[in-house]
């Protein structure tokens, strides 16, 4: 066997190459101070069990019912002390009334803290996380999470349930929406920077909120894509796969994570002692607080490891989940069991102090209405702002893939005489907001049309036809759509998905566009005229029937409430698109899983021999890869070029360097990806791995070096006891615009 090269903390080592490329952190992650301590032990000293368990009580609130119907906590219950904190209740005044009745009428008067799901911006709502992520910007995320927080904070909220860190590779799932997406490396840096958006500097600072990276862990696995369902993975495959972003949520200083609704090879996740007390806590050394998921403790009665409400408690609370979401069982039904010794009461006590510190470094102990006004100013003051409005925007805009642009159809002139704007999702303010916009407001929302109107002067006609609804079989529309098309000089189309259709329980086994868009699609391109598609959706779709038919195709996600404006933004050339896939669009759905880090068998797909891993019906390749997205000019790659052919084991450091020209006649901005694989180990390896990512803006004829610095990280893999090792042998290096469009160079690491 090959000696390997140990990392000095195996497992433990992080993601330090993740977060090279990614901004700075401003600060080493929140643990408790003494301070801290000794404020919550003299306060832990005084209370009751009822009391303790009150701490632990998470109810939702006002309007904040996102899974099955359940009691709401009342007020009664906070001057019991029974609430710690709400779900789902907001609002500047709202807020400042409840926790008035915490802080004057509670026996304690201890703070209540104000969670919601602040997903993708609160009422100036950005793109959808799937959508943002497309930016490889990890600085325009971040900010965008920072706008997120400055108007959810000022709306009196101290923590969202956000970012959801899931890597998804199966889109039938309806949460893909949610994530970053099918890659742990893009994933991880993002997870990052949506923590430091929320978190900032300072956690005491009134317009920062606690971060909670979310479900932990595998939920993205759910067999089918079927919400909610099993997830059978292999502690390999958790550790390669779906902690990652965990991980560097963690380093970036989440105080906060959510059980995921799923169990991971038998047991519940918020079931899960080892992967939650042992991994989590210990292994990582995370302080945090642990946050059910909603009814996630009442839910092992379902899943089979507990018999009624009592057992479910004891299993959850001891298997570290604080905080309990909706079930109201810890607080109703735990008090019993704990004095009864069911539950040992240095157990239940860490779970207290884990939400008390999350209260005391929020600054609530200091001054418990830092984050509501009794008037509403503040809230009324940093809602939906003219620079939030303005990120909103910018955001859009880097996140639009340009799938297809044959003949150069895009951008199209202003001075277009007739422009047919066709399709359901033209005027559909809800689909600018897609799910988990709970603070939004439609009316909030620019649609294309929209977007069109107040771009075009005078001298563009529009002609309006809707052609078909989202999802039905209705063909009426299609002859006044394609009669608007061929009086047209130019078309554009908006289909996709209802924005209810990606998101939590909504799951689809197929990823066609609904009902009879692509007949409408298709019918509209047969009129010859240069017809460009606008797609709105949540997942990726497969469209290969589009493909070569559809001359440009742009794929706008759901956009956000700026989403009209950034779309004409692109289609007329005021910003040349620049985003590329986090995940990888199938040609249908029977090659579902498929992504770009695969692992290559042992008979990998050939068509000069049958007996290869592939299908008789359809390609192995995607319609679609991960990290592709054009742009209005094109980018030249040189060879890439590493710094030493040749690594010694003890200076794992490589530098690749890459030049990149634009060698079309606009500027753009091109993502240049960088992938690693290791040749030969002893454990088998992807074919590739995100392990950079750089966004450069390049002049029409300019070109730029870019270069890269790899270290163990990037290079390592868990060897068959899962340690962190380097394996000596050769590492080849891929750069490119896309992951299936790259130069390669190869080095070494030597034996010892
Ligand atoms: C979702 C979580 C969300 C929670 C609270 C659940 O149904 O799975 O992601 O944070 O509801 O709204």
């Amino acid at each position: 066997m090959s000696r390997k090269h140990a990392s000095p903390q195996p497992l433990l080592a992080g993601l330090i190459a993740t977060l090279l490329a990614a901004p700075a952190v401003a600060k080493p992650p929140v643990y408790a101070t003494p301070a801290e301590t000794a404020f919550v032990d003299a306060l832990m000293a005084k209370m009751t069990v009822e009391e303790k368990l009150g701490q632990l009580n998470q109810p939702a609130g006002v309007g904040a019912n996102t899974g099955p119907a359940a009691m709401a906590g009342s007020e009664d219950q906070i001057r019991r002390g029974e609430i710690g904190s709400y779900l789902g209740t907001q609002g500047a005044v709202l807020t400042c009334r409840l926790q008035r009745i915490a802080v004057e009428e509670s026996r304690l008067k201890i703070p209540l803290m104000f969670g919601f799901d602040v997903i993708h911006g609160h009422r100036t709502v950005f793109p959808v996380p799937l959508g943002e992520s497309a930016s490889f910007d990890p600085v325009e995320v971040q900010n965008g999470a920072r706008v997120a927080a400055v108007e959810a904070a000022a709306h009196g909220i101290h923590w969202t349930y956000a970012p959801m860190v899931d890597i998804a590779r199966d889109p039938r799932w309806g949460r893909i929406v949610e994530g970053a997406g099918e890659d742990p490396y893009l994933g991880s840096v993002l997870a990052a920077a949506r923590v430091r958006g929320f978190q900032g500097d300072d956690l005491r600072a009134p317009d920062t909120i606690l971060a909670t990276a979310k479900h932990f862990v595998a939920y993205g696995a759910a067999e089918g894509g079927r919400d909610y369902n099993v997830a059978d993975v292999s502690e390999r495959t958790l550790h390669e796969v779906y902690l990652p972003p965990f991980k560097a949520a963690v380093e970036a200083g989440a105080q906060s994570i959510m059980a995921a609704f799923n169990e991971v090879a038998g047991v519940p996740m918020h079931a899960h002692r080892p992967l939650i007390e042992d991994l989590l806590r210990k292994q990582w050394g995370w302080d945090g607080l642990l946050v059910s998921d909603y009814t996630g403790v009442m839910e092992l009665m379902p899943h089979g490891v507990a018999a009624n409400r009592t057992e479910a408690g004891i299993l959850g609370l001891r298997a570290g989940v604080d905080v309990d979401m909706v079930s109201q069982i810890y607080v109703k039904d735990l008090p019993a069991a704990v004095k009864a010794g069911r539950v040992p009461m240095a157990e239940l006590d860490a779970s207290v102090r884990r939400v008390l510190n999350a209260k005391y470094r929020l600054g609530l102990f200091e001054d418990p209405y830092r984050y509501c006004t009794d008037d509403g100013a503040r809230e009324r003051a940093l809602t939906l702002t003219p620079e939030h409005r303005a990120a909103a925007r910018r955001m859009a805009q880097k996140s639009l893939v340009l799938l297809e642009n044959d003949r150069n159809v895009l951008p199209l002139s202003k001075s277009v005489r007739t422009l047919a704007v066709i399709g359901p999702l033209a005027h559909h303010q809800r689909a600018m907001l897609g799910n988990w916009a709970v603070a939004g407001r439609e009316e909030d929302a620019v649609t294309p049309l929209e977007g069109l109107k107040a771009a075009l002067g005078e001298g563009t006609k529009l002609v309006v036809a809707k052609g078909a609804d989202i999802d039905s079989q209705d063909t009426s529309g299609f002859a006044e759509a394609v009669a608007a098309a061929k009086q047209a000089d130019a078309v554009v189309m908006f289909l996709g998905e209802h924005p209810d259709m990606s998101a939590e329980a909504h799951n689809r086994t197929s990823l066609d566009l609904p009902g009879v868009q692509e007949q409408l699609a298709l019918q509209v391109a047969a009129t010859g005229k240069p017809v460009v598609l606008v797609l709105l959706n949540g997942r990726p779709l497969s469209i290969s029937a589009l493909k070569g038919r559809v001359p440009a195709i742009l794929e706008a996600w759901f956009p956000g409430v700026e989403g009209g404006h950034a779309i004409t933004d692109v289609l007329f050339g005021d910003v040349n698109p620049s985003a590329k896939l986090p995940v990888t669009f199938p040609y249908t759905v029977g090659q579902i899983p498929l992504y770009y880090a695969y692992k290559n068998t042992g008979r990998p797909p050939s068509d000069a021999d049958k007996y290869t891993s592939k299908y008789l019906d359809a390609p192995s390749t995607p319609l679609y890869a991960f990290g592709h997205g054009l742009s209005y000019t094109t980018f030249k790659y040189d060879a890439p070029a590493v710094a030493k052919k040749t690594l010694a084991p003890s200076a794992l450091q490589q530098q690749v360097s890459v030049r990149v020209s634009n060698t079309g006649k606009r500027a753009g901005e091109e993502v240049v990806q960088l992938y690693v694989r290791d040749d030969v180990a002893s454990i088998t390896r992807p074919v590739k791995q995100l392990r950079g990512f750089q966004r450069v803006a390049l002049a029409p004829g300019e070109s730029k070096t870019v270069t890269f610095d790899l270290g163990f990280d990037d290079l390592a893999m868990y060897d068959d006891r899962m340690q962190q090792v380097v394996e000596p042998g050769t590492f080849t290096v891929f750069v490119g615009g896309s992951s299936d469009q790259t130069r390669e160079v190869a080095f070494e690491v030597a034996a010892k």
